[in-house]
């Protein structure tokens, strides 16, 4: 039988909540919101996240490229109010060129020089994508549009566990570094439930000698029935040991909101202790959890110094 001491010693080696951590700056993502009700709900959100100090705040762009009317509007209207920085996520698949550019021009104009730029999504029904003759048909074509105008920093997406529609996982690594090379400074992963596979990945970025910082994404499960219908169309997977902790939990329930806590904080304090100076947070325009997470991460810097 071991001693206390011992047992103290084996948990801490283990990681509990006193455990130092190093800092780590979160970015956190919002979508424009759809009705009166949830753009009320979300600026209040908003207020909430731009008081805890966000490396940035990013705003995401509807499928069928609907930067103009929402994310443009919403990018603008968050940097002017609270000063943060703002990435804009820019999808170009579904819009010709001559659009792209002008928009850009626009987020140029109003000082927005942070894009996340990306391929985006078919609709379902209009089936698998094919690219348009007049567009940027891949994300490392909007990168290169996007570097020969100049005097923006650009992000792109990466996939811990593959994108679907990737041929193999060395094509889908490959695209990665054709978007780096193309101009992208940061890759956001896919969120990914899976940590270890998140590790695993990050080593493949750098044997591949991919010269950008990735950044994993997280995704706090405020509905994990939704979570599960994001993921089937993703192409995240929901691990066995994720479902069966949700299990008869009813949604909306407060025991639901304490296992999601339980396992975002886990997840964030993992790759913190992996050495992750910088996290991407899918807040959906929820709070709740996204500040769980930023106070976890407080308490365990102000451990470190104390
Ligand atoms: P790409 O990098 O262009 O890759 C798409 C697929 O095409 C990959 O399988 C790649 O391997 C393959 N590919 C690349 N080049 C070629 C080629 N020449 N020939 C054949 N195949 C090729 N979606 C939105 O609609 N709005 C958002 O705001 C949004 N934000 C996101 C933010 C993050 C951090 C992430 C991870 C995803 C986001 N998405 C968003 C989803 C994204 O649009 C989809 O995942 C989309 O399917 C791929 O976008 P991409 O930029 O990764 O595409």
């Amino acid at each position: 039988m071991s001693s206390g001491r011992g047992a103290a010693s084996r948990l801490r080696a283990a990681g509990w909540l006193d455990e130092p951590l190093p800092q780590v700056r979160l970015s956190i993502e919002v979508f424009p919101p759809k009705s009166p009700e949830a753009t009320e709900r979300l600026w209040q959100n908003l207020e909430l996240f731009a008081a805890t100090g966000p490396r940035f705040l990013s705003v995401t762009c509807g499928a069928g490229g609907s930067g103009e009317s929402g994310t443009f509007p919403l990018a603008v209207a968050i940097q002017a109010r609270f000063g943060v920085p703002v990435a804009a996520h820019l999808t170009c698949a579904f819009a010709p060129r001559a659009e792209i550019d002008a928009l850009l021009e626009r987020y140029r104009a109003a000082g927005i020089t942070r894009i996340v730029a990306l391929r985006g999504d078919p609709p379902k029904e209009t089936g698998p994508y094919r690219p348009r003759p007049d567009g940027y048909a891949y994300a490392v074509d909007l990168v290169r549009a996007i570097q020969r105008m100049g005097g923006f920093e650009v992000s792109v997406a990466c996939y811990p566990e593959v994108h679907p529609e990737a041929p193999s996982a060395a094509f889908d690594l490959d695209n990665l570094k054709r978007k780096v090379e193309a101009g992208a400074v940061r890759a956001i992963g896919q969120y990914c439930f899976d940590t270890d596979r998140i590790l695993r990945f990050r080593d493949a970025v750098a044997r591949a000698g991919i010269a950008c910082e990735f950044v994993p994404g997280i995704m706090p499960i405020h509905s994990f029935s939704q979570i599960r219908r994001f993921s089937a169309a993703c192409g995240a997977s929901i691990p066995t040991w994720l479902a069966d902790l949700f299990e008869g939990v009813p949604e909306g329930s407060a025991l639901h909101g304490m296992i999601a806590a339980t396992v975002v904080t886990e997840q964030v304090r993992r790759l913190a202790a992996a050495g992750f100076e910088a996290i991407h947070v899918y807040a959906l325009n929820r709070a709740e959890l996204p500040l769980a997470i930023v106070q976890i991460l407080k308490a365990a810097r102000q451990g470190a110094a104390g």
